[in-house]
């Protein structure tokens, strides 16, 4: 659903919210982007100007398009020329075509057709082919994590690829920071690019988010970034569990918590991640099965 201009400087999703004055449009369609997420019908009852999570949203999208997202991080939507792009919301940056790795849905025909420069490398020609690829990068991300965790898996465990692939940009500048000066000096190598890092940063920090990704509350430790984990972590240990969607809360379930009918995760871990399995159908009684499901199922056509 686009959002629409109602009158001077004011801006509308749908029949939500109108916003106006500056910043109006941006505001409007990061509500719609709640909404169509969350399955949140109640509009003004999202704060889109403070947010516990904020995500910003790029210029390149043609904002009178259709959003989607894909697992609650890949948002997809078209640009000025009427390409499929797919931006990151956790890493913050588009996803590219070109990685060379096994399954790659459309990698063949692309490199067929365009160059790898950008834009040309995170431009897809439909939406079929950017929610295709989407997926396969979302499931690969959660396939490198699972290995990240399991010592029986070669050289996925505690890989530092999976570890930087975690990282924010912000994070990534902050390990820059920690290089010594001949670190420095050997990162102007002709064959290293401007983002080289030293394998002695990217260990230590392999280690450090080994250790950081885990839930404190619940136990659950594949995320697809250090700053799903984070979110999780903040509303498992305010509520005691997080949604299917993995971004919010709809107002529904803060009633159902509120009156108390979740109720917080067993604090063992093997318990927690039995109850848990981030459904939180399975921590309701069975009385409100019956209103939460069409709920549920709502919110999830919403999504890609
Ligand atoms: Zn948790």
């Amino acid at each position: 659903m686009p959002v629409r201009q109602v009158g001077q400087d004011c801006y509308q999703w749908g029949n939500q919210k109108v916003y106006c004055g500056t910043d109006a449009k941006r505001k409007a369609i990061l509500q719609g982007i709640a909404i169509e997420n969350t399955g949140w019908k109640e509009a003004e009852e999202i704060d889109v100007t403070t947010p516990s999570f904020p995500f910003p949203l790029p210029n390149e999208f043609n904002e009178t398009r259709d959003f989607y997202i894909h697992e609650g991080y890949l948002l997809i939507s078209a640009d000025s020329v009427g390409k499929y792009r797919i931006w990151d919301l956790d890493n913050g940056g588009f996803l590219g075509w070109n990685i060379i790795s096994k399954g790659n849905p459309v990698k063949t025909e692309y490199e067929d057709k365009y160059s790898l420069t950008h834009p040309e490398v995170e431009q897809f020609d439909t939406l079929s082919d950017a929610r295709t690829y989407a997926k396969w990068r979302a499931d690969r991300r959660i396939k490198a994590v699972e290995d990240f965790f399991n010592p029986d898996s070669g050289h996925g465990y505690l890989s530092t690829m999976t570890a930087m692939a975690l990282a924010s940009p912000a994070k990534r500048g902050m390990l820059k920071m920690k290089m010594t000066n001949t670190e420095i000096r050997d990162g102007r190598h002709p064959n290293r690019g401007q983002d080289w890092i030293p394998n002695r940063i990217q260990k230590e920090w392999a280690k450090e988010i080994s250790k950081k990704l885990p839930c404190p509350t619940c136990g659950k430790k594949v995320f697809v970034s250090l700053s799903a984990a984070e979110r999780h972590h903040f509303y498992c240990e305010k509520y005691g569990s997080q949604p299917q969607n993995q971004l919010y809360f709809t107002p529904f379930e803060v009633v159902l918590i509120q009156e108390g009918i979740t109720k917080r995760l067993p604090n063992t871990p093997k318990e927690a991640e039995m109850i848990h399995s981030s459904n939180i159908l399975y921590l309701l009684g069975g009385v409100t099965l019956g209103i939460l499901i069409p709920l549920f199922l709502d919110s999830r056509a919403n999504k890609v």
